[in-house]
């Protein structure tokens, strides 16, 4: 069986957005599969383009995400030599060749062959053939290196996403590799980088179609065995248009920031163009058992928030309270919770983790255990009535002695309503307020529990 190897290639031009990082789900998840091999390379010689604040920012969405590699981070910037090296060989094995012609040049024989209807391409003027005579070098101009491609037959993948692409050499231009200043392009980086890398699979988004043509060729020109591709449909916004800004996050790093748990995201762009079955709910470790690249979607993939939140609220639920607590301290801190003296944070969590979507939700939920509650006086009258003040008074009388349980507590309370012909919400609600400052909250005998006895005491005492 054959090693498989795969890699996730990044350009650090910006963050890294939800379809790379579903690019590299799969690239991980598939050499995890079969036991391989995960490759991370940086791209990085668009030097314009690239810095080391998205290099950075791509490191720490992998790592936020738990995509760890096993080789690499490769930079491209950091190959010029092999890249050099590789050059040469091709001009001495002949399979690319010095091309003089000046911009200008390629520029008019372009707009001519557009006038002629012709799809636009180097018209082979410095491509040595057998009995062709090349002419004279032009003094002080620097030659680029162009790829010698092959001029008929075509280029024919069986693509595991697309299915089988067939391109016309025709179609296909000599390609520059090195520009005059000995840089080498795109194209041929890549390919090298697949070759020497030794890359078996690679997936990656449909918006390279069109350069696997030009890799394979190159691939085949330097002798390297060709990788298995699959091009990935890209991800849609709700309203069809391609995923950006507009539709609010795309950077990985921004769902951390608004309380989303990795696990989640994760499970959401595992089955955002792959699909085992109806299932929707799953761990990394069986996505890994599962992906073997069979049931990947053809079709574009359309980003849904709300099952996103979906799935977040589920991790959330399923999270470890001290889990939750450390990622919502901070949250909360920065609110201006007060935590000395206050409840337990995780024993909170716990009781609020119900119904929120995100980390921050659920922050904003537990801050009710962590300020100092400023009931609403007018709320006040309305629910703290004098029928209801003998009740309370009794109740704190209680508290003091009733054993600290949420269970205890809810037959005390039944017992003090029925002393005083009360029903339910009477004394919940007024209890509400003098504890937390509102009338919404779980359960109050959970919140009195949690809470605590003497805290408890202090807030009613001081209405009474
Ligand atoms: N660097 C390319 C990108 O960020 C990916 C190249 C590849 O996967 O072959 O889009």
């Amino acid at each position: 069986m054959t090693v498989v190897r795969t890699r996730f290639a990044p350009s650090p031009t910006g963050y890294l957005h939800l379809g790379g990082a579903r690019t590299a789900l799969y690239s991980w998840a598939f050499a995890r599969h079969f036991g391989g091999t995960f490759i991370l390379r940086i791209e990085d010689t668009d030097l314009e383009r690239s810095t080391p604040e998205a290099v950075q920012a791509i490191l720490d969405g992998m790592k936020w995400l738990g995509l760890d590699h096993d080789e690499g981070p490769f930079y491209q910037m950091q190959r010029m030599d092999r890249y050099r090296e590789v050059v040469a060989q091709m001009l001495e094995a002949g399979t690319a060749y010095l091309c003089y012609s000046s911009p200008e040049e390629v520029e008019a024989m372009r707009e001519r062959m557009r006038a002629a209807g012709e799809k636009p391409r180097y018209d082979g003027t410095w491509r040595p053939e057998a009995g062709k005579t090349l002419p004279p070098v032009p003094a002080d101009r620097k030659p680029v290196v162009r790829f010698k491609n092959p001029l008929d037959g075509e280029v024919s993948w069986d693509d595991v996403v697309k299915g089988t692409i067939t391109i016309g050499n025709k179609e296909l231009d000599d390609l520059v590799i090195a520009r005059p200043d000995g840089t080498p392009t795109y194209n041929f980086c890549v390919a090298v980088d697949d070759w020497d890398m030794q890359i078996t699979h690679v997936l990656r988004g449909d918006d390279h179609v069109n350069n696997t043509p030009r890799q394979i060729n190159i691939l085949r020109a330097i002798g390297a065995p060709l990788p298995l591709y699959g091009h990935l449909p890209m991800i849609l916004g709700a309203d069809g248009e391609k995923l950006s800004k507009r539709h609010g996050a795309v950077s990985v790093m921004d769902y951390p920031a608004q309380g989303y748990l990795p696990e989640a995201m994760l499970n959401y762009l595992a089955r955002l163009g792959w699909s085992h079955g109806d299932d929707e709910v799953f761990s990394m470790e069986q996505f890994c058992e599962w992906f073997n690249l069979d049931h990947l979607t053809r079709s574009a993939a359309q980003f849904n928030n709300e099952k996103l939140a979906w799935l977040n609220n589920h991790y959330i639920k399923q999270a470890d309270n001290e889990r939750l607590a450390r990622l919502a301290r901070p949250v909360m801190e920065a609110e201006g919770a007060k935590f000395e003296g206050g409840p337990d944070l995780p024993a909170v969590l716990g009781l609020m983790k119900e119904r929120v979507n995100t980390i921050n939700e659920l922050a904003d939920a537990a801050m009710l255990f962590f300020r100092d509650p400023k009931p609403d006086p007018a709320l006040m009258t309305q629910h703290l009535t004098d029928a209801v003040k003998p009740a309370l008074a009794q109740f704190a009388e209680r508290v003091a002695t009733v054993e600290w349980t949420k269970e205890a507590i809810a037959a005390m309370i039944k017992e003090v309503l029925a002393a005083h012909g009360l029903k339910m919400p009477q004394i919940a609600m007024p209890l509400r307020l003098v504890i937390t400052g509102q009338l919404q909250t779980p359960a109050i005998d959970a919140v009195l529990q949690i809470v605590g006895r003497d805290a408890v005491l202090a807030r009613v005492n001081k209405y009474l």
